[in-house]
């Protein structure tokens, strides 16, 4: 038996005596460490074993220090607890992946499971990543910006909001704030704010939430609903809660990977992640259709506004704001963006690429981030040192044939801008995402870029 663990929190772990004994050895053990590579930038540079519900998943051996890593700060790969990537086996076992849809990701910073939708969901489907944390919103930014794969928005609204867009979503995925009792090995404080006061306030906060955004799904529409944590009032219990307040039915799933458990309420099925069964963290989840008819939707009227020019491709275009922000969209956005902006609180109606000033494009890093940006700069290639000091936000003495911004590339993956003045590099990399500790020069390269 662990110790450390509340006497009340390991009564209420749904599983028999011995095999909770099993959790508890589980909870005292070193987590895994997890990445899902970004293919659209990178490959794995050595074999390692593979998560088994996600392609692009992989174990390492050890922990990095991710950030010594410029890969990681190019958007080549993710750290991603390994459980959390199962979304890619429910997307894909259910082939919502094939055309183009609406998606809603509720609760999404820091944008582990927003990334993997981009990743995942047809090119052009929307993804909506809304947070309504304000402080955690730029975290989300951060992350689905260096992803660099266009065709999603940022909002930051409450979940009840989200009734302004009736019967707008496909797919909603609400990844719930909860008490975290699958974390305990990764976070030890979460083991001392642990009570069943505190599970009960989640409980009914992710009622509130799934209250909320319930109207914004299509019937026939999809609900996957998700916590990080094991008891069953904040997971089984609320998922009856939900079949037993709306017109609503429960969605198994077939071909579940080995470990993973099935676990039951009313007629529904939900699917438990526990670390002594699998190789990754405490994770629970489960599935809903919205029953019922769809309303016949309305064409979109209006359209953001676009600029010619900055991209020269079909894939994606520029729209720029009233007050003259750049955002790389998917053409066929256009008409759901003007209609999300009038009713959502919307933070970025694309990839943020730069501004749009007195009739003049001035590009930011986003620019660079895009994977699919044919956006011309000249290159700078710099080395492990210089790449680090960069980061940093730290100048580079160098001397270049030209004065101008140039696109900083390290091992084949755009780092940011920089902009000579014809002694020093001066480093454009956005300030909020520096590198603020003293980073290893000791480069083990964990992938290598695909160009
Ligand atoms: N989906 C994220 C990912 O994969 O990286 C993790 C999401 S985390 C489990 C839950 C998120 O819900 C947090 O970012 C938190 O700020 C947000 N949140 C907190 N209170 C909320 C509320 N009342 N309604 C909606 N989201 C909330």
């Amino acid at each position: 038996m662990n110790s450390s663990l509340p006497e009340a929190f390991v009564k209420s772990i749904p599983l028999p005596d011995d095999e909770r004994v099993r959790l508890e050895e589980a909870i005292g053990s070193k987590a895994p460490v997890s990445i899902r590579i970004n293919t659209k930038k990178a490959a794995l540079l050595k074999t390692s074993q593979g998560v088994p519900w996600h392609p692009h998943g992989y174990y390492l051996a050890e922990r990095p220090r991710f950030t010594s890593d410029p890969a990681f700060h190019a958007g080549a790969y993710y750290p991603q607890e390994a459980s959390s990537m199962f979304l890619y086996h429910i997307v894909t076992g259910m082939q919502l992946h094939e055309a183009p849809i609406n998606v809603l990701d509720l609760c999404a910073a820091p944008g582990g499971k927003s990334t993997l939708l981009r990743s995942v969901l047809h090119p052009e489907s929307f993804l909506l990543a809304n947070e309504v944390v304000g402080s955690r919103v730029n975290l989300l930014e951060e992350n689905l910006t260096k992803w660099g794969i266009p065709g999603f928005a940022i909002t930051q609204s409450d979940p009840s909001r989200f009734a302004r867009v009736p019967e707008f979503f496909d797919l909603v995925v609400v990844d719930a704030p909860c008490s975290g009792e699958g974390l305990f090995r990764k976070d030890i404080n979460a083991v001392n704010e642990w009570s069943q006061q505190n599970v009960e306030m989640c409980a009914s906060r992710q009622q509130q939430i799934l209250a909320g955004v319930w109207p914004a799904l299509k019937p026939g529409g999809i609900l996957v609903y998700s916590t990080c944590t094991f008891n069953e009032l904040e997971n089984e219990a609320n998922m009856q809660w939900l079949l037993d307040q709306y017109n609503a039915e429960p969605v198994p799933l077939g071909n579940l990977p080995e470990g993973v458990i099935e676990s039951t309420y009313g007629g529904g099925k939900g699917y438990r992640f526990f670390p002594h069964r699998i190789r990754g963290e405490g994770f629970f989840t489960a599935i809903v259709r919205k029953n019922g008819n769809s309303r016949e939707s309305k064409p979109e009227k209006g359209r953001l506004q676009t600029i010619d020019g900055i991209f020269d491709s079909p894939e994606i275009t520029a729209a720029v704001s009233d007050a003259g922000d750049v955002h790389a969209v998917v053409p066929a956005h256009l008409a759901v963006l003007a209609k999300l902006q009038k009713a959502l609180n919307l933070r970025h109606a694309g990839l943020p690429v730069g501004k749009w000033s007195k009739g003049q494009f001035k590009p930011n890093h986003g620019i660079v981030m895009l994977y699919n940006s044919i956006f011309r700069l000249p290159l700078l290639t710099v080395n492990i040192e210089q790449a680090l000091s960069y980061l940093k936000r730290e100048d580079l003495g160098l001397s270049l044939p030209e004065r101008g911004v140039y696109k900083v590339v390290f091992e084949g993956l755009a780092l940011g801008l920089g902009r000579y003045d014809g002694h020093r590099l001066l480093s454009q990399y956005p300030m909020d995402w520096r590198i603020r500790t003293a980073a290893s020069t000791e480069y083990r390269p964990i992938v290598k870029a695909l160009h």
